[in-house]
């Protein structure tokens, strides 16, 4: 029986989905699997685990977990379930990659689908679990439709066991005929509940024109004349990433500053003064720790949306003339107006979980709220008391290039499907008004939904995994959306040449021979590194790494190239703010010279040059450890503190994986570690090669120069453009005649990033 307190219950009532409880039940008893759908908000992460605890699913040892594509939903929803189930958290618990509270009385387990995924591994039939939900379906995240996968098989498997599990596909939209249409997926067709939407009608206000370049501060402007000019009620804007959240939560707390009273806990609804300072003692102590986003290598997961919202947000019929804002934005500068507070919040990915939890409380009295988010807040957090929507329209992704692999961040207009789920955000709890900065010819043009993220991104990491797994032919694998044919073949082909797949056997036809290409069973090597959490170029680099003490180099070098961005741009910091005083200017060539200088220092003398950037990353992080890897060490020496912590982490991560494989390495985390000797250096290159012989890259010399275009450039073996080095790299002025790169990135140029040099005679 669970002990719910009475405000929980009534706002429990008031859920959607809780009048569909019955419905639920009975279709998850009757069916092996059964997919939800239902809008944002209608209650289907916070509830159904609920149920199905209720129900007696957690009950004899069992244990019902709950996969999210992002670490933020898993955190807060369990916590979130907690409460409102008046369970401590070793009952209700999370588990993300780094770090988690799950004991042996969890009954309730939310955790990263990527944590489930591991799991599999080490217990195929997932014995403990009586249940899986996965949540976010509509995501597709690309672990999200591999656990579908391999869920198809493993239900029924647990049936024939005699111990049998449940699924459950949740979804926030009603697009999910790729999982019940799909007969390799599920013979017979799930069952769909849909949860009735209790959505309010929104209005869309679209701008007339299309700001190109400054949307940020167009949203700035909208939201300053939202909070001036119309009725109480929440505003959420929407952004695309980090920096811009902040840099608009800056200007918005300028131009509406709001004091706390003396009490710096206005925002906790506990009134009494004992519980104040219980929770003031208790914040002080727990160490906070950033929200890290591991899974880097990979694109955040898709938006997707649902087309059947888009009637009921398009009709304009609110007569309400005033809530139309035009849209000039020549308002020119705000004036700090202290008379209408405004509680600025950001949230985003790496938001520290304690600082996400915020949007959840009430706003301070006499303020109004507003969230200013990525992509985060369209689907898988619902913040109360939104009454207005900003959208930009757009969406960071990252886009890797079919052939050759190149990536890119890019900003890019979103899907209509998108863009409605984000107005959709302003209609939970009363009638609400979306903003979009864009106009309805661009809407017009927008694609209707996104496409499954395992078509858009290079797929080796998964199909090691599921070799791992012994699934040989991962062409056969009942994927939601298959990958395309090439990518999988791709994938094939350089995890054959890390020595992770055996080489197929030579075969007589050519259809017979890309058949074998196709199936090629894992080796040990292959199974050592699918047991390291970083990508496969990443995991052989691991493996060869105990060879001549050069462990603890490589697990930092492995470390520092997959977290993403770890110091601070050089060229950028100069480049964005044109026009200042010389005072300023002055700071800034100060600043840039200080920041050229250590990576100089970084980048070692003699043998180590060659090293290049990567030996820039280890002087960097050794120099940081070494400095006990402080916030001020890592903002005087132009290091970003979060990534400096999180190669940290993962740090300690990979040593344990290391030793799991191999103890007698006794591998251990050094804070103090010394340079690598040279002849060090020279092995770390040639286990760097081992790792990257793909991305191999020779200069072009003078004489086979025939178009300027080429000029310093770089020949890779799959483009027909030139790849340069960047000016910030530490082999720029070096130009070695062979590189291998970790990745080109392609902004103003092609340029490789992560650069060492390799010597020709070790190329085979
Ligand atoms: P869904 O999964 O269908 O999108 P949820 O179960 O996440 O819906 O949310 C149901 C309701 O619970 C929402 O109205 C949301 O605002 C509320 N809610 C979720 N998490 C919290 C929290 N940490 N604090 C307060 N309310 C919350
Ligand atoms: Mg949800």
């Amino acid at each position: 029986p669970v002990n719910r307190s009475t405000a929980v219950q009534e706002a429990r009532l008031k859920l959607p989905i809780l009048a569909e409880e019955q419905v639920v039940m009975e279709a998850v008893r009757e069916n092996p699997c059964v997919v939800i759908c239902g809008e944002t908000g209608s209650g289907k992460t916070t509830q159904v685990p609920q149920f199905l605890y209720e129900a007696g699913y957690a009950s004899d040892g069992g244990i019902i977990g709950i996969t999210e594509p992002r670490r933020v939903a898993a955190v807060s929803m369990s916590h979130r379930v907690a409460q409102e189930m008046n369970l401590p958290r070793q009952v209700v618990s999370y588990q993300i990659r780094y770090e988690g509270n799950v004991t042996s009385d969890t009954k309730i387990k939310f955790m990263t689908d990527g944590v489930l995924l591991k799991e599999i591994q080490k217990d195929f039939l997932l014995q403990r679990y009586r249940v899986i939900i996965i949540d976010e379906a509509h995501e597709r995240s690309v672990y999200t439709d591999i656990l579908i996968g391999l869920l198809s098989r493993i239900i029924p498997l647990r049936n024939k066991k005699g111990m049998p599990m449940k699924l459950l596909i949740m979804s926030a939209t009603l697009r999910v005929e790729d999982f019940t249409d799909n007969q390799k997926l599920f013979r017979t067709p799930p069952p769909v509940i849909k949860v009735d939407a209790r959505q309010f009608p929104v209005t869309i206000h679209f701008n007339k024109r299309t700001p190109l370049e400054d949307y940020t501060g167009e949203a700035f402007h909208k939201t300053c004349k939202i909070h001036r000019m119309l009725p109480p009620g929440g505003i959420l804007v929407f952004l695309t990433g980090q920096a811009e959240v902040n840099s608009l939560c800056r200007r918005l707390r300028k131009a509406f500053p709001f004091r706390r009273g003396n009490t710096a806990e206005d925002e906790d609804d506990d009134s009494s003064e004992s519980m104040r300072k219980f929770k003031k003692a208790k914040v002080k102590k727990t160490v906070s720790l950033p929200c890290i986003d591991l899974d880097s290598y990979s694109a955040l997961p898709m938006d997707e949306g649902d087309e059947d919202r888009e009637a009921g947000v398009g009709d304009e019929e609110d007569g309400d003339e005033d809530l139309d804002l035009g849209d000039d934005p020549a308002d020119g500068n705000e004036k700090a107006d202290p008379s209408i507070p405004l509680y600025v919040l950001p949230l985003y990915s790496l938001l520290a979980p304690e600082q996400q939890a915020k949007v959840f409380r009430p706003s301070p009295p006499g303020t109004r709220l507003c969230v200013v988010a990525t992509n985060v807040a369209e689907t898988s957090l619902t913040i109360p008391g939104i009454k207005y929507v900003v959208d930009c329209g757009r969406v960071k992704k990252r886009f890797y290039d079919r052939v050759t692999g190149v990536s890119s961040f890019q900003v890019t207009w979103t899907s209509q499907a998108s863009a409605n789920q984000r107005a959709g955000r302003a209609g939970r709890t009363e009638p609400g008004h979306c903003y979009r900065l864009f106009s309805s010819a661009v809407f017009g043009d927008f694609s209707l939904f996104s496409e499954a993220e395992i078509t858009r991104r290079p797929v080796e990491d998964l199909v090691l995994q599921m070799k791992d797994l012994n699934i040989e032919k991962v062409v056969n694998f009942p994927f939601p959306t298959p990958p395309s044919a090439e990518a999988l073949a791709a994938a094939e082909q350089l995890l054959v040449s890390l020595g992770a797949l055996e080489k197929p056997p030579q075969r007589r036809t050519v259809k017979e021979m890309q058949r074998a290409q196709l199936s090629c069973p894992i080796t040990a090597l292959g199974r050592a590194m699918a047991s390291f959490p970083v990508a496969p170029r990443y995991a052989k680099m691991l493996a060869l790494g105990k060879q001549q003490d050069c462990l603890p180099y490589i697990l930092t070098v492995v470390a520092a190239m997959t977290v993403r961005e770890i110091f601070e741009d050089i060229v950028v910091f100069f480049l964005v703010r044109p026009a200042h005083s010389d005072e300023e200017n002055s700071k800034i060539t100060q600043r840039r010279a200080r920041l050229t200088q250590m990576r100089r220092l970084w980048a070692g003398q003699g043998a180590s040059l060659l090293l290049g950037d990567l030996m820039v990353m280890l002087g960097a992080v050794g120099a940081c450890e070494f400095a006990c890897c402080t916030p001020k060490f890592c903002e005087e020496n132009g290091l970003r503190y979060k990534a400096m912590v999180e190669i940290r982490r993962l740090r300690g991560q990979l040593t344990n994986a290391v030793n799991a494989v191999c103890p007698e390495v006794g591998a251990f985390v050094d804070p103090k570690m010394n340079p690598p000797t040279e002849h060090q250096v020279l092995c770390l290159r040639q286990i760097v090669l081992a790792g990257l012989g793909d991305h191999l890259a020779r200069r072009v010399q003078a004489e086979d120069m025939l178009d300027p275009k080429w000029k310093n450039g770089y020949k890779t073996p799959l483009m027909d453009d030139p790849v340069f080095i960047h000016p910030n790299s530490a082999l720029f002025k070096t130009l070695p005649d062979f590189v291998v790169y970790q990745e080109i990135m392609e902004n103003t140029k092609m340029y490789m990033r992560g650069v060492s040099a390799v010597e020709a005679e070790w190329i085979p």
